[in-house]
């Protein structure tokens, strides 16, 4: 595919400084580290990487591998890390929590765990105002389907085509892609046709990919929902923004057939899109149901669902339990993270830089014909490569060996979408102008190269 990167190329971009120095590592090398996953560990997702690399310290945007070779984090950790690795305040919290309580569950009251939901709720237009803390976003979207079916007294669900939602059975259900799908029963779930500008039938006509849901609310249910769940833009599905116009109208269809209207934050909120704190706030509408997780944490498994009274009460005085959901560690990082975005203005720097670096890649999309199309807000970015642009035949081959090759050369970017063809760019929000310019560099030399 291309020649192998010359390390002595004097065009090889230049990393920007960084005034850090990992300590030193002493552990086992990456090779032991390989054999023990190889032995120990699910083969799960062992095909994301041909070499995967041993992580051993983090500092803001940067990774650290067990030589101290210093990886410019494009991809968060999944969208996840938003403050930025090791972000000193946000670990101040979790030692200072660990070292007083480690662990309360939700029948005694808690410091950590009340003030983050106040501080929480206060991030959230109208009445939602209920938080329920859970572990992950699978959890929270699980919980999120559980009450709008007991609210509603209806049992169908409506998601949209390539959304991801999580691996639990409802979640899965509400999931639409193949590869994330398995043979096990996931009832009551329709899923519409996604709303894809790039790819979608009916390219951004976001009121006719809506009529679709109007069709299955007809056709496909008794004419009465529990509920329509969508992520405000589509993450694992490769960086998706939802044709205009879309939400509000299916928002109103949703409602006319008594459902509730969820929205999956697990990879959009907490400042990453930039223009807004939640990604469904582009769209001028306000859901019923948010859920979240990943960056809520900063990296910390934590998930929440926050929701109206009224749909609240569905679970008032029932059995509805979770052993670590709420955890004071956990909440005592996410007020930190809270804390630390509004600190550091990191929505505005999300939204700065995050321009800035999406004009950058529209560049690199004239200068190379893979480049199919450039996506997203914020930091919340995606490039898909495609061998053609008339037909749009996915790169997928191409996608991961740039990746690979990006990687060699120091920065990671997430890979996803349907066909595996789409650059994810999520990194920490502290990434900066520089960072962006890096990235954008390496991606033109490797492409360059091909
Ligand atoms: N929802 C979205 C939009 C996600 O991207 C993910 C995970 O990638 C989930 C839900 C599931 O979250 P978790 O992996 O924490 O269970």
């Amino acid at each position: 595919l291309s020649q192998p990167v010359q390390e002595n190329d004097s065009l090889l971009p230049k990393m920007p400084p960084f005034d850090y120095t990992p300590p030193s590592y002493a552990g086992p090398s990456a090779e032991e580290i390989l054999s023990k996953r190889q032995k120990f560990l699910s083969p799960a997702v062992f095909h994301f990487f041909k070499n995967p690399l041993n992580l051993v310290d983090g500092k803001m945007q940067y990774l650290f591998d067990e030589k101290g070779q210093r990886y410019l984090d494009a991809f968060g950790g999944i969208a996840t890390v938003c403050c930025g690795h090791c972000h000193p305040q946000v670990v101040d919290a979790i030692v200072n929590q660990a070292k007083r309580l480690q662990h309360s569950t939700i029948l005694y009251l808690n410091p950590a765990i009340a003030e983050f939901a106040e501080a929480l709720a206060a991030k959230f237009p109208g009445d939602l105002k209920v938080v329920f803390f859970t572990n992950s976003g699978t959890e929270a979207n699980e919980l999120a389907l559980l009450m709008a079916r007991l609210y509603t007294g209806c049992h169908d669900v409506i998601s949209i085509r390539n959304g991801y939602h999580g691996n639990a059975a409802g979640t899965m259900g509400a999931t639409a892609q193949s590869s994330y799908k398995f043979n096990v029963v996931q009832t009551g779930v329709h899923h519409a046709q996604n709303p894809d500008q790039y790819r979608g039938i009916f390219g951004s006509d976001g009121l006719k990919y809506a009529r679709d849901v109007e069709d299955i609310v007809t056709y496909g249910t008794s004419g009465r929902v529990a509920a329509f769940i969508a992520e405000a833009i589509q993450g694992v599905g490769g960086i998706m923004e939802l044709a205009p116009g879309y939400l509000p109208a299916v928002y109103s269809t949703i409602r006319k057939a008594g459902g509730l209207c969820i929205v999956d934050e697990v990879q959009s909120g907490f400042a990453r899109t930039g223009s807004h704190f939640w990604g469904f706030e582009a769209h001028g509408v306000v859901p019923d149901i948010v859920t979240m997780a990943k960056g809520i944490g900063n990296g910390i498994p934590l998930g929440a669902v926050v929701t109206t009274p009224e749909i609240a009460k569905v679970l008032a005085y029932r059995s509805y339990f979770n052993t670590f959901g709420g955890n004071p560690v956990c909440t005592a990082a996410g007020l930190a993270v809270l804390k630390v975005i509004e600190k550091e203005s990191l929505q505005q720097n999300a939204l700065t830089v995050g321009s800035y670096l999406k004009q950058r890649l529209t560049s690199l999309k004239g200068k190379y014909e893979i480049i199919g199309d450039v996506r997203g807000r914020g930091l919340m970015l995606g490039v898909e490569l495609v061998r053609d642009r008339q037909s749009k035949t996915p790169a997928n081959v191409e996608t991961l060996h740039v990746m690979e090759q990006m990687k060699d050369m120091g920065v990671l970017v997430g890979k996803g979408g349907f066909f595996g063809n789409v650059f994810r760019i999520t990194p920490p929000l502290c990434f900066t102008k520089e960072d962006a310019d890096f990235l954008v560099d390496v991606m033109d030399y490797t492409l360059s190269k091909m």
